[in-house]
């Protein structure tokens, strides 16, 4: 997992291995797209995610700090996108990080 550590803005949960576990359970939803969005390579400036806690849509920017996707930056997304983030968000809502038994 390259992916630095990384706390979300809005609830301040840090997003690294946790946001790699997400990624290959997305997978097995057959949600292919996520390679856009959870990247398990290096995020690049732009690349979309989302929290797994609280989940806030995510953007990383020029330095690869997640910050907020705002308001006009999800209504310039793809259509298909938008609808991938908001099923991933459902995902997460159905099973919410921390409840698999440790
Ligand atoms: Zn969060």
């Amino acid at each position: 997992m390259k992916t630095r550590p990384c706390p979300c803005p809005e609830c301040g949960t840090i997003l690294d291995a946790a946001t790699g576990a997400f990624a290959a359970e997305i997978d097995h939803q057959r949600i292919t797209d996520l390679k856009t969005l959870a990247p398990e390579a290096t995020p690049e400036a732009g690349s979309l995610t989302i929290c797994i806690k609280c989940t806030q849509f995510l953007i990383f920017d020029q330095n690869l700090i997640l910050q907020p996707l705002s308001h006009q930056q999800y209504l310039e997304l793809p259509d298909d996108l938008r609808s991938v983030l908001h099923r991933i968000r459902r995902v997460i809502h159905d099973h919410p990080a921390g409840e698999e038994h440790a």
